[in-house]
C-alpha cells in the first residue's frame, strides 16, 4: 500500500491553491495545467484556478475518450488527457540552429535552448515518471540536448495523485502510479467531501519549501494522510487494465515471429497517433530551411514517429517497409530494448495510446496475446524486418 511520508506533508486548503499559483507567478514561472479544449482536457497556461476543468472528468475506452461532468467541484477529478509535458519540454517544432553568411564563410550557433520556466500543475504520477525516463534519454553521459536540459533545469513540478483509476490505466503494473514517489516538488492528494476540499501535501524539493514560505502551511494530521493513502489505494484496486510484466524483455524478443504481430498489422493504420500520445517517445527529425539568397539557414528539429516509412529510411530504402515492423518495432521499444538502452521500461501504463488509437489497438491485450500462445522461432538467424 502507497505511503506518505508524514514528516514531509502538509495541508493546503483550496483556497491555498489559487494563492500557490500566484506565488509561482510571481518567482517568474510560467504556470501550466490543465484546461478544457476541443471537449478534451489539455494543458495550456493557466492563469488562476478558473482555468481548470473543475468537476469535469473524462471517460476513456479503447478508441475513446469523452468528457463528463462530475458531481463534485473537484480540480483534478480527470486522468490523462492526449497531451503530455514532452509538448513543453521536447517542442513538437524547435530551432535547433541557424547558419548565416558572413565575409568569413558562414557562422553557425546552436539554439541555447531558452525558455520561460515552467510550473507544471496537475502532473498525474505515471507522467512524472516519464519525465524521469525522458531525463536519461535527453540528459545523459553520451550528450545534453539543450533544448530539454534547458526547459527541465528551470521546471518545477507539482504532481496529483491518483484517487480514481481511468478505464485505460496500468499504471499499477508498471509500478509508475497511482503515487508518486519522487521527481515532484510538490505532490498534492485531492480530498473532496461535502464538508471540505483540501490537499494532502507531499514535499520534495527545497524550492517547494521557499514555495510554501508564504503559506505557511499546517503539517498533516495522520487522519488526513490515513485518508490520503485510502483514497490511492482505491484508485490502485481499480485500476483498469493490468500488464504482465513478467519477463517481458525476452517475451518481445523471443517472439518476434509470433502470427500476433500479422494480426496487428490487419487492424493497425499505421497513423501514429499513439506515438505522437505517448508520454516517452521522442523519436524526429531533423528539417533544413534557406532563405532565398542562400545568406540564412536554420535547421528545426521536429517530431516524427517509428510508424512512418520515411522514419526507417537509410540509404536504399526502408529498414521497416511494413506495418507489421513498425507496430512491432515500436512494441519491442517499448517494453523491452528500452530496458537495454535506459535500463527502464519505455512504457508507463498511461493508457493514452489505447485510448487514442483510431481502431482501438491495446499494447495490453496485444501482450497477453502473445504471452498466451508464446512461441520460440526454431529459426534465430536471420533479422527481423
Ligand atoms: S506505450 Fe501507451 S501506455 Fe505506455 S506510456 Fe506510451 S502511451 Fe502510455
Ligand atoms: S496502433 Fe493505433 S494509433 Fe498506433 S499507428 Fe496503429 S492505428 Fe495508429
Amino acid at each position: 500500500m502507497a505511503k506518505l511520508n508524514p514528516e514531509s506533508v502538509v495541508i493546503l486548503q483550496k483556497d491555498d491553491l489559487a494563492k500557490l499559483l500566484n506565488i509561482l507567478r510571481s518567482h517568474s514561472y510560467q504556470t501550466i495545467g490543465p484546461t478544457l479544449r476541443e471537449n478534451a482536457i489539455v494543458y495550456d497556461e493557466i492563469q488562476g484556478m478558473e482555468d481548470l476543468p473543475i468537476g469535469w472528468t473524462d471517460s476513456q475506452e479503447k478508441g475513446s475518450y469523452r468528457l463528463e461532468k462530475r458531481n463534485d467541484d473537484a480540480y483534478f477529478g480527470y486522468n490523462v488527457g492526449p497531451y503530455s509535458w514532452k509538448t513543453y519540454l521536447s517542442p513538437a517544432r524547435v530551432r535547433v540552429c541557424n547558419a548565416s553568411r558572413s565575409e568569413n564563410g558562414f557562422n553557425v550557433v546552436q539554439e541555447t535552448g531558452n525558455a520561460p520556466n515552467y510550473a507544471f500543475i496537475g502532473v498525474r504520477p505515471c507522467d512524472v515518471k516519464a519525465i524521469k525516463i525522458l531525463d536519461k534519454v535527453f540528459i545523459n553521459d553520451f550528450c545534453v540536448d539543450n533544448v530539454y536540459g534547458n526547459r527541465r533545469k528551470q521546471s518545477f513540478i507539482v504532481a496529483v495523485n491518483c484517487t480514481e483509476a481511468g478505464n485505460t490505466c496500468f499504471c499499477s503494473s508498471m509500478g509508475t502510479g497511482p503515487k508518486s514517489e519522487e521527481g515532484f516538488d510538490l505532490c498534492l492528494t485531492e480530498i473532496v467531501t461535502e464538508q471540505s476540499h483540501f490537499f494532502v501535501t507531499e514535499i520534495g524539493s527545497d524550492k517547494a519549501l521557499e514555495v510554501l514560505e508564504a503559506l505557511s502551511p499546517q503539517t498533516a494530521s495522520e487522519s488526513e494522510i490515513k485518508e490520503a493513502e485510502r483514497r490511492i489505494e482505491n484508485a490502485a484496486q481499480s485500476m483498469g487494465r493490468n500488464l504482465n510484466t513478467d519477463r517481458i524483455h525476452d517475451l518481445m524478443f523471443d517472439n518476434y515471429r509470433h502470427p500476433q504481430w500479422d494480426d496487428i498489422a490487419e487492424r493497425c493504420l499505421s497513423c501514429a497517433n499513439c506515438t505522437m500520445v505517448c508520454p516517452t517517445c521522442f523519436c524526429n527529425t531533423v528539417e533544413e530551411k534557406t532563405d532565398l539568397e542562400g545568406d540564412n539557414a536554420e535547421r528545426w528539429r521536429i517530431w516524427d514517429s517509428c510508424f512512418t516509412l520515411e522514419y526507417s529510411y537509410i540509404h536504399g530504402g526502408s529498414v521497416r517497409h511494413s506495418t507489421k515492423s513498425r507496430y512491432r518495432q515500436w512494441m519491442t521499444h517499448k517494453l523491452a530494448s528500452w530496458h537495454d538502452q535506459f535500463d527502464t521500461s519505455g512504457c508507463v501504463g498511461c493508457g493514452r495510446c489505447i485510448t487514442w488509437c483510431p481502431v482501438g489497438i491495446d499494447i495490453t491485450e496485444e501482450v497477453s496475446a502473445i504471452r498466451n500462445s508464446s512461441t520460440v522461432p526454431e529459426e534465430t538467424v536471420d533479422q527481423p524486418r
